[in-house]
């Protein structure tokens, strides 16, 4: 019994052990065989790897030369836009000298252009009349019109004016007309000969007086052509008594406004007080004068001067 059971016992042993070895044979079989599975795997996965590393490697290349095309194609618009700069300050310098030049050339013209008016421009029109500078006796406003026959005091005594001052002696008169004013004219233009037989037949009147009252032939306004005395329908005569009239008024408050001022204010030292004679001096220089309160003879030769180009002027 003993021997027996020590037999089963070592074959029980042997078969123990044959069964482990004969499971693990088949562990390590089948390990085996999923372990090259696995390397197939990781064989064909490196292959994949590898065309994958190749191709990112073909892309970077092509990135690169594309970067550096670009960075090329860059470079060239950077000049070209550098270029492109330059012709666009090249063309600011010179639009701004064709500017200048235009404006030189338009200065230029401007220049002549007043310097042909000026020339033009009769320049006894605005100077001052007195004893010591008078008008020669040959003087003729260089154009004269007949003045409207509604105008004058007496419209069967035809009467001139200086063609310049017309415009604006019409608006004078529609101006007051229109404001209820019934200004008439009783004098206008006068030659040297009639301002003589004017002062003649003062003096008949008058005696020695008369030198006074009428401006000496030479260097009366009259002869001008651009001055004129008013009156009213209802005063007829020229008085000083004119000045009490709302015409007068109507004058010192709006004549400016056509280029009309009053030749000699009470209280003048050139003549005596004649609130009737009103003379054209322009918009500009009559604006001036009533803006300051101040008349004709007042001002230096030289300041009314620089009115002259722009006496007949809007
Ligand atoms: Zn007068």
């Amino acid at each position: 019994m003993g021997i027996n059971k020590k037999r089963i016992g070592i074959v029980a042993v042997i078969l123990v052990v044959c069964a482990g070895l004969g499971s693990a044979g088949y562990l390590f079989f089948n390990m085996y065989e999923e372990n090259g599975l696995l390397g197939n795997e990781i064989d064909s996965l490196e292959q994949s790897l590898g065309i994958t590393k190749t191709y990112l490697e073909n892309t970077r290349r092509d990135n690169t030369s594309l970067t550096e095309l670009l960075g090329n194609e860059r470079g060239t618009n950077e000049i070209l836009s550098k270029n492109l700069e330059d012709q666009f300050s090249k063309n600011v310098a010179l639009e701004s000298q064709v500017v200048s030049i235009s404006g030189m050339v338009q200065d230029i013209s401007g220049t002549v252009g007043t310097l042909q008016k000026l020339s033009q421009t009769d320049k006894e029109l605005l100077k001052k009349y007195s004893k010591v500078y008078f008008l020669s006796e040959n003087y003729i406003p260089s154009r004269l019109v007949f003045l409207e026959r509604t105008y004058l005091l007496d419209a069967s005594v035809p009467k001139q004016i200086h063609a310049g001052l017309e415009p604006f002696l019409q608006d004078m008169m529609r101006s007051a007309s229109s404001t209820g004013i019934d200004l008439k004219i009783a004098s206008a233009y006068r030659s040297f000969d009639e301002q003589m037989s004017v002062k003649t037949g003062y003096k008949m009147l008058y005696g020695s007086g008369a030198n006074q009252f009428s401006a000496d032939q030479g260097y009366s306004e009259h002869q001008l052509g651009t001055t004129l005395d008013f009156t009213t329908p209802k005063l007829k005569i020229l008085s000083t008594q004119f000045d009490k009239d709302a015409a007068y008024a109507w004058l010192l408050e709006n004549a400016y406004r056509f280029g009309f001022v009053l030749s000699y204010p009470k209280g003048n030292s050139y003549y005596q007080y004649e609130p009737w004679h009103w003379r054209f001096v322009g918009v500009g220089l009559a604006t001036k004068l009533h803006g300051e309160g101040k008349y004709f003879y007042d001002l230096t030769q030289r300041e009314i001067d620089n009115y002259l180009i722009s006496i007949f002027d809007r």
